[in-house]
């Protein structure tokens, strides 16, 4: 102990109390640096960002140590490390040299995975200090600072103190990174709820249109059902009250006629729609001629335009090939609608339909169709909405023309299952221009039509008198039915419902059974089904034919009724021509054929005729009668002997009614003849008749004696015709 106390001179414990007063002023500075980290807290709360985390750092290590220059190093997402702050500004050079010789010789990469400083000496007789800045998940960045003197060294007290400073640093770091990214998340939550609330506002107002938009079109729909439910109402009642002529009971039961249609075609509209709606609509796939179903379907449309004083006028590109195979139905229906809504909206001028093809693949046609009118034009807002159902361009119209807004929602729905598009361009005041495109296969100029695609002739007389059996659960039905086909000698046995149906199927032979689908009880679909049983264990030879009347009308109701058995299906609304051709079609058993041939009665004076005659129009378009009779071209010659057995009636009627100056009466008649020669396909006969009944109609019967020379002329260029057709049956 006293050798220890001797060997210490003082010299050597001047210089231990030196060293001891040095450690002491570095313990105190340490102390107030720890002393003063409030101040540094609130400095790190205060930056906004790293460069300002850094910058607090800074100040708070040069309250401890004597750096020459300091920077922070801030660590990319690509792994490498960019010189953010600099400290003084000046030695931004200088420090991002030093670091990068440090990156090359593996210094740097060194001091990342080291908790501590590390101290290198720089060429230029300084010492960097390296020491990463890091939580415990996360590197940061890194410190480097520049200490006087080459071989500085730092006792642990101050690296530590150091490693504090910085580890807080690194925290305030990713708490400035967590809120940045909270920031931008509720900000983008924000807009995330404005463009939310944005988008309900949006559905909301749709909502809200789509309501106002139903009730306008239930209000509509009541207004169109109601007019002719009220016609059909008033009429019958004073059918009911009697006390009026034959003309005038004629007159009232053509206006039911006319009411019932117009309410069928609102009924078929939504038939068609929540069809579409419902995906059960299917199209048909059959070969069809383009050129004979336009020229059909706008010869009706135009006498309607020609009520109104509207021309029709149709133009199909050379180009645009006759035979097709799609759903020519379907087809006509959209060149229906919108030709039917361009007569409605047109007051005055002309409506052009042109056909022309879009380029065309292999074995596909893309027909284009335009349909322009001089009407009352579209507002442009409402272009869009139109095609959307229950949709009206604006409501004041809508008072003035009618209509339930579905047509142009039925149209688009077909025309897109036909691949095509339809859209509009219109100009209030000027007109408007519809267009759509569809697409067909190419036929084969040969083919004829499916079989059942025509719509059924009137009225083929010469059938021997049937026993029917007719299941009806509905009496109205029923009688009419009956009304229809007792006149024609048929016997009608009527049973309610299917029980009594196969009750008189097992009493008695029946030639065919008439059989409605829906009924209470035993429905149409079991009682075919039970009938064709009882065949089966009776040993029936041959079968009884089963036709399905019902107001499904769609092709999987066909086929539901023939998978039961039945042969075929009548759609409702029935009418006489309809069944007389089924009966004609299920039970041949005709009398003998009618001749065509006879005098033609036309009148001898040669009046100067009207310059109505339309030589562009066939006077017998044969294709057309054929394509009705589903090709059996047999059947011909008895419908041509028919259509002129009831001509000369029809026209007698119409010579005296025009003797008797009875505009009404001359209006039916012509309509008849105008009827017959259309489903006789004698078009030049249906015009000319369609000209005296559209006068005769607004009580102008100043040119009908010419008109009537005219028709008189026709029928004899029809017969002409059919005779050298060798289309006229034998005496
Ligand atoms: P509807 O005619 O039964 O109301 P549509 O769906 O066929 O239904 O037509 C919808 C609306 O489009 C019509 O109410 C009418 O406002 C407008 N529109 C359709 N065709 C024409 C046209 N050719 N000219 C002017 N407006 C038309």
């Amino acid at each position: 102990m006293t050798d220890l106390n001797i060997s210490r001179s003082p010299e050597f414990l001047q210089e231990r109390v030196s060293y001891l007063e040095e450690s002491n002023q570095r313990f105190m500075l340490i102390l107030e640096m720890l002393a003063s980290s409030s101040e540094f807290q609130s400095d790190l709360s205060r930056a906004k960002d790293g460069e300002g985390i850094f910058k607090a750092t800074a100040l708070q290590l040069r309250r401890l140590f004597s750096f020459n220059a300091m920077g922070f190093f801030d660590s990319m997402p690509d792994g490498s490390f960019e010189l953010l702050v600099a400290d003084p500004a000046g030695s931004y050079g200088t420090l991002q040299t030093l670091v990068e010789t440090r990156i090359m010789d593996g210094t740097f990469a060194w001091a990342i995975n080291r908790n501590q400083a590390v101290l290198v000496p720089t060429d230029g007789g300084e010492t960097l200090l390296l020491q990463v800045v890091a939580t415990q998940s996360r590197v940061r960045g890194m410190f480097a600072g520049t200490l006087p003197g080459s071989s500085a060294a730092m006792d642990a007290a101050s690296l530590n103190a150091l490693s504090i400073v910085l580890y807080t640093c690194a925290y305030a770091l990713e708490s400035a990174v967590l809120y940045g990214m909270l920031r931008d998340h509720t900000q983008h939550l924000e807009e995330r709820v404005q463009m939310r609330t944005r988008d309900l506002e949006v559905a909301r107002r749709q909502a809200e249109a789509a309501s106002q938009a139903k009730s306008d079109f239930l209000a509509n729909m009541s207004h169109e059902i109601r007019t002719p439910m009220n016609g059909v109402l008033g009429m019958t009642e004073l059918l009911l009250q009697g006390g009026l002529t034959p003309l005038k009971e004629k007159q009232f039961l053509h206006a039911i006629k006319d009411s019932a249609d117009s309410l069928m075609l609102i009924i078929n509209d939504i038939l068609d729609f929540s069809k579409i709606e419902a995906g059960k609509f299917t199209l048909e796939h059959k070969p069809f001629n383009l050129r004979d179903m336009v020229a059909r379907c706008l010869d009706g449309l135009a006498v309607k335009g020609e009520e109104k004083g509207l021309k029709v006028i149709h133009r199909i590109d050379p180009s645009v090939p006759a035979a097709l195979v799609g759903d020519p139905g379907r087809l006509r229906q959209v060149l229906t609608n919108l030709v039917g809504n361009a007569i409605k909206f047109c007051r005055e001028g002309e409506i052009n339909v042109e056909i022309c093809l879009f380029p065309q693949e292999t074995d596909k046609v893309i027909l284009h169709v335009s349909v322009t009118d001089t009407g009352i034009g579209i507002a442009e807002e409402a272009l869009k909405r139109i095609f959307n159902q229950f949709e009206q361009a604006d409501s004041s119209t809508t008072r003035k023309f009618g209509g339930t807004g579905l047509g142009l929602a039925i149209c688009k729905k077909l025309v897109e299952m036909m691949d095509g598009k339809i859209w509009v361009e219109s100009q209030l005041g000027v007109g408007s221009c519809f267009q759509f495109t569809a697409r067909f296969l190419l036929g084969n100029e040969a083919s004829r039509p499916a079989d059942g695609e025509a719509p059924l002739v009137s009225s083929p007389a010469g059938q021997a008198p049937l026993d029917i059996l007719l299941v009806e659960d509905v009496e109205i039905n029923r009688l009419l039915v009956q009304a229809m086909l007792e006149p024609h000698g048929h016997r009608i046995i009527s049973a309610e419902d299917g029980w009594k149906a196969l009750e008189a199927y097992e009493s008695k032979r029946f030639d065919i059974v008439l059989m409605d689908v829906q009924m209470p009880g035993m429905d149409g679909l079991q009682a075919t089904r039970a009938i064709r049983k009882y065949e089966h264990t009776r040993g029936r030879s041959e079968p009884v034919p089963i036709v399905a009347m019902t107001a499904f009308a769609g092709n999987e109701d066909r086929q539901i009724c023939l998978d039961a058995g039945m042969d075929d299906y009548l759609a409702k609304p029935i009418t006489t021509a309809k069944l007389l051709q089924l009966l004609d079609k299920f039970c041949r058993r005709a009398e003998p054929v009618e001749s065509a041939a006879g005098d033609i009665p036309v009148t001898s004076a040669p009046i100067a005729l009207p310059n109505e005659r339309d030589e562009s129009v066939a006077v017998f378009a044969q294709d057309e009668l054929l394509e009705r009779l589903g090709g059996r071209s047999e059947m011909i010659p008895r419908f041509v002997g028919l259509f002129c057995k009831g001509f000369f009636p029809q026209l007698e009627g119409l010579v005296a009614a025009l003797a008797a100056e009875d505009a009404v009466a001359v209006r039916l008649h012509a309509h008849a003849i105008k009827g017959a020669a259309a489903n006789i396909a004698a078009l030049r006969m249906q015009k000319a008749a369609a000209i005296i009944e559209n006068a005769a109609k607004e009580g102008d019967l100043t040119e009908a004696p010419q008109r009537l020379v005219l028709l008189q002329l026709e029928y004899r260029a029809f017969t002409e015709a059919v005779c050298a057709m060798g289309l006229v049956a034998e005496a």
